[in-house]
């Protein structure tokens, strides 16, 4: 069968977990499975991931589908609500919902008022919330010097719980930066002694241990990618994830000058073998993924020549002798580290990971000793 399969080694999911308990003894631990899980696939990675302490999602609509699937664990909405409507799907789901907008706890409060009048019971409509803040990255989040205004106003709100305020880091990723530990004072200055906190995802956990504090929001490190640029997973103690892998469909041999694919964006320098592998842009492998980006024919270093095309790419064989239709063609996971394809398709894992579309085969290895959620 030709096509290329995603194999996801779950065993790995689970290390990379350990991984995290390893660097934050003592912290519940939010998992961030948004986005189908980083692309992993959102039940497969819930399940390998049960040991954690809460399932992260970015929006209602994910959080709906993990309890459709009979998911029982906290599950906190990292974007909250956007609507009367999403509330009210909201209601009874047990999530815990971040508020980052003022305009959200007018929503609430009109919402509880609402409600107030059309249930007999009060007990359904509690919803559980955290604030965010916003502590410099401008994208998401409560300024900083309005943080003790909206606290106390969801203090005020009947059947309202709030449990904590957290905030995002903009540059943790930047081992040289020093704006983390700007974002850190500012959030120091919003704490409350009686409210949760959360700050770290992936890249404060692996480098910055002043903001690994309350509850931690791994993500990528779970699927066994680095978020750094000058590290790959295995310096980071972590194992890759994903295996995305096809076969070559085609070996052709051209001569010196030939032109290949689209635009002929690859001449042959000399008389070369170049190889065609069933995978293209409509599986997701990126289309800007220039000549030179690195695959793995048979094992071994290979590199796209010519432009990635909806279905197929093409390789320059001119380091793999033994390469014929049916070779082996791995895109990036063992043997090739995700951090390495995204540098050279100027790009990130966490884009590649994403965009992987339904055509592409999840094979998952591992789970045998899945949990049922
Ligand atoms: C996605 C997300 C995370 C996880 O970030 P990684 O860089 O993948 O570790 C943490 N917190 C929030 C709010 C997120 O949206």
């Amino acid at each position: 069968m030709t096509g290329p399969v995603a194999r996801i080694d779950l065993d790995a999911m689970r290390h990379n977990l350990s991984r995290v308990r390893e660097l934050a003894p003592g912290s519940p631990v939010v998992v961030a499975i948004k986005a189908n899980a980083y692309g992993h696939g959102l039940i497969e990675s819930a399940q390998a991931l049960v040991d954690a302490d809460a399932y992260g999602v970015a929006r209602v609509e994910e959080g709906l589908q993990l309890r459709r699937e009979g998911v029982s664990k906290k599950i906190m909405v990292l974007e909250g609500f956007a609507s009367h409507a999403e509330l009210m799907l909201c209601q009874g789901r047990d999530f815990e919902l971040v508020i980052h907008d003022i305009s959200q706890i007018t929503q609430l409060e009109d919402y509880l008022t609402s409600e107030r009048t059309h249930h007999a019971s009060q007990d359904d409509a509690a919803f559980v919330v955290w604030i965010k803040i916003d502590t410099g990255m401008h994208r998401i989040g409560i300024p900083a010097g309005e943080s003790r205004a909206a606290i106390e106003k969801l203090r005020q709100l009947p059947n309202v719980k709030l449990v904590g305020i957290l905030t995002h880091m903009a540059s943790a990723d930047d081992r040289k930066s020093d704006y983390t530990q700007l974002q850190l004072q500012q959030f120091e200055s919003c704490i409350d002694p009686e409210l949760e906190v959360s700050i770290a995802n992936s890249a404060c956990l692996l480098n910055w241990p002043q903001s690994v504090m309350g509850w931690v929001r791994p993500g990528i490190m779970l699927y066994g990618a680095s978020p750094f640029s000058d590290s790959t997973a295995a310096d980071e103690g972590l194992q890759a994830v994903m295996t995305l892998r096809t076969h070559l469909i085609a070996v052709h041999e051209l001569k010196k000058g030939d032109a290949v694919g689209y635009g002929g964006a690859w001449r042959c320098p000399e008389d070369m073998r170049i190889g065609v592998a069933a995978i293209g842009y409509g599986d997701g492998y990126p289309r800007h993924a220039p000549n030179g980006t690195p695959v793995l024919v048979d094992g071994k270093h290979a590199a796209l020549a010519g432009r990635v095309s909806m279905d197929m790419i093409t390789i320059d064989l001119r380091n793999v002798a033994q390469a014929r239709v049916g070779s082996s063609v791995v895109l990036w996971g063992e043997g090739l580290p995700v951090e390495e394809v995204a540098a050279a398709a100027g790009t990130i894992s966490y884009e590649l990971f994403c965009r992987l579309t339904a055509r592409v085969k999840f094979r998952y290895e591992g789970k045998e000793l899945l949990n049922h959620l």
